[in-house]
């Protein structure tokens, strides 16, 4: 702006400094002609008047009484008196010495006088050395029978009124002079008052292209500029405005998706990834916040991924499929690659969306095996029930023996049956979450001799001896039929498992922070290949064994559910024919 300011004042000083001069040129030659012209008229009067009071009849006769008579005349007037010959020799001057004098007759007033034939021939011409103003008037002189005598000549310097001028330019040019400064320094205000607040916007202008936007226009100039100012400062609040919607846009739309439960990212049209969400990292397993600006194909290890995402960019179609991932861990995740379109039609980024379906197909697997297991199982019992049923009706009625010995497998099966039944309600009443649960404090001794009680015939009835160890008092917050149930089914498959006369530990025992359970047998124990299996559901060792003991193949799952539930652990040491150890590690405590 500064520049611009500059050139404006430059312009106008050029423009003024020539206007001036051209000014002072016209009107300085102007004002010379004008005195020329009027010294000129003057010296041609003179001239006349002169020539009027000569004799031309002494010329001829007397040339010296002429001379005489010019020498007295030039002695009264200023101006130079010359006398020359029709043939242009100089007979009188009365500034030069005649004879020194060239043939005057080529000089233009004369030749005037003799082409022309005005009465008056006149002439000026600028001294080249003086730089004076010379200003010669000639007139022919005749005899009375019209003969040319000669050529009389005044001339004069006209030097006194060029001073004049001179004089009157040197105050005229003082006072142009001023009048350029006083309108050079108006021009420098009025530029200032213009180019001062244009500045200002142009610097608001450069502060709202690299996001200002709180920058505002005061500057006071004129009306019109002040009213650009104020459609700057307005523009500069709609951006700031819409800014802040951007922005709060933004954060909504990142909350958002920092907090979906799909993995989100976002690949541009270069392949490179621009976003993830927090999920993203979780369903693959990895940090790939650090990998943001890198190629998908490089920074995924999934093929099944990279290879979605290079159809969907080639295709420019949603793309759909249940992938697997193989690293870090096996996942099952439902993958969705959709490419999105700017206004242009052409894509310009892809979502890939991951939904973590592992679970999902777990249980879904779970179930299905649940119900072809539970199917299996109930058709054993069934199957005898039904058996045992149409082989009474088939005749077998009359014998009373063979009755009552129908009648009590019928009698155990369906009991086997109801059993099976109500385990598998409960399984699938803890799975639902249905089980309405009370946590209290609980005495762990009191759980175990409540079972003991309720195992107490089948005990006596084996002779199994049943031997609680505390070693110091256990308490700790649980459900207490829960707590009932773990011990229950552990303690009943150890009666099971262990032949007549066996023997069977209890222990409670604590550490900092969890209560211990251990259920000790010296029965048939399970092999090693096994061990890991039986907390499956309706996994048995031996299924005529498990069948004769009343089992259903569920007990120890739903121990395991149990304890997990509650947040414990539980763990098994078994050597066959040796026997068997379960132990439960429970918290002590549980917030309400
Ligand atoms: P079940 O109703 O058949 O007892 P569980 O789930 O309770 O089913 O147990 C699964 C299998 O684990 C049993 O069939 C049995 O073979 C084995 N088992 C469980 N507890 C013991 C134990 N104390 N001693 C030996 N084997 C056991």
């Amino acid at each position: 702006m500064k520049q611009l300011r500059m050139k404006i004042l430059g312009f106008f000083t050029v423009v003024l400094v020539l206007f001036t001069l051209l000014f002072l040129y016209l009107f300085s030659t102007i004002l010379e002609r004008q005195a020329i012209e009027q010294q000129g008229e003057d010296l041609q009067s003179q001239l006349l008047t002169l020539s009027s009071l000569l004799d031309e009849e002494e010329f001829e006769t007397d040339l010296e009484a002429v001379t005489q008579q010019l020498s007295q005349t030039a002695d009264v007037i200023d101006e130079r008196i010359t006398f020359i010959t029709p043939t242009g020799d100089v007979t009188y001057d009365s500034r030069a010495e005649e004879g020194r004098l060239e043939n005057h007759l080529d000089r233009p007033e004369i030749q005037q006088i003799l082409q022309e034939g005005v009465p008056v021939g006149t002439y000026d011409r600028t001294s080249e050395s003086t730089g004076e103003v010379l200003y010669y008037a000639a007139v022919a002189l005749n005899s009375e029978d019209g003969e040319l005598i000669g050529f009389l000549r005044l001339s004069k310097n006209v030097e006194e009124m060029a001073g004049l001028t001179e004089r009157m330019i040197q105050v005229l040019a003082l006072f142009m002079m001023i009048s350029i400064l006083v309108a050079l320094l108006f021009t420098n205000y009025w530029t200032k008052k213009i180019s001062d607040p244009i500045e200002k916007m142009k610097e608001l202008t450069e502060k709202l292209s690299v996001q200002h936007y709180s920058s505002r226009y005061n500057g006071s100039s004129y009306r019109e500029i002040d009213d650009l100012g104020q459609s700057i400062n307005l523009l500069a609040i709609n951006l700031d405005q819409q800014m802040q919607e951007i922005n709060e846009n933004q954060t909504r739309l990142r909350e958002l998706i920092n907090h979906l439960i799909i993995g989100v990212m976002v690949v541009d049209s270069e392949g490179h990834i621009t976003m993830v969400n927090p999920v993203m990292n979780e369903v693959l397993g990895e940090d790939l916040y650090g990998k943001i600006g890198e190629r998908f194909d490089e920074a995924l290890h999934s093929t099944t991924l990279v290879e979605m995402i290079r159809q969907a960019m080639s295709e420019q179609t949603i793309q759909n499929q249940e992938a697997e991932l193989l690293y870090p861990e096996e996942k099952i995740v439902d993958a969705n690659v959709v490419p999105v379109f700017n206004q242009q039609k052409e894509t310009f980024n892809h979502i890939v969306l991951l939904y973590d379906i592992t679970e999902i197909r777990r249980l879904e697997k779970v179930r299905t095996d649940f119900v072809a297991n539970v199917s299996h199982e109930l058709r054993t019992p069934i199957t005898a029930v039904k058996g045992f049923a149409e082989t009474l009706l088939d005749g077998a009625l009359q014998g009373e023996a063979v009755l009552v010995e129908f009648l009590e497998i019928i009698y155990k099966e369906s009991t086997r049956l109801d059993l099976m039944v109500q385990d598998i309600l409960q399984l699938s009443k803890l799975e639902k979450h249905k089980a309405s649960t009370v946590i209290q404090r609980v005495k762990a001794r009191d759980v175990v001799e409540e079972v003991m009680k309720i195992v107490h015939q089948k005990t006596d009835l084996k002779q199994i001896s049943v031997d609680l160890i505390e070693p110091v008092p256990v308490e700790l917050d649980i459900d207490r039929d829960q707590l009932k149930q773990i011990t229950l089914n552990l303690v009943g498959n150890a009666i099971a498992y262990t032949p007549e006369g066996g023997d069977i530990t209890v222990t409670l025992s604590k550490t900092d922070k969890e209560a211990i359970l251990s259920v000790a047998d010296n029965g048939v124990g399970i092999p090693k290949e096994s061990q890991a299996r039986v907390f499956e559901r309706f996994y048995r060792v031996d299924k005529a064994r498990s069948r004769n003991a009343g089992g259903t193949g569920l007990g120890l799952a739903i121990v395991k559910w149990l304890v997990e539930n509650n947040d414990g652990q539980i763990s098994l040491e078994s050597e066959e024919h040796k026997g068997s150890t379960f132990t439960v590690w429970l918290p002590l405590t549980k917030e309400a």
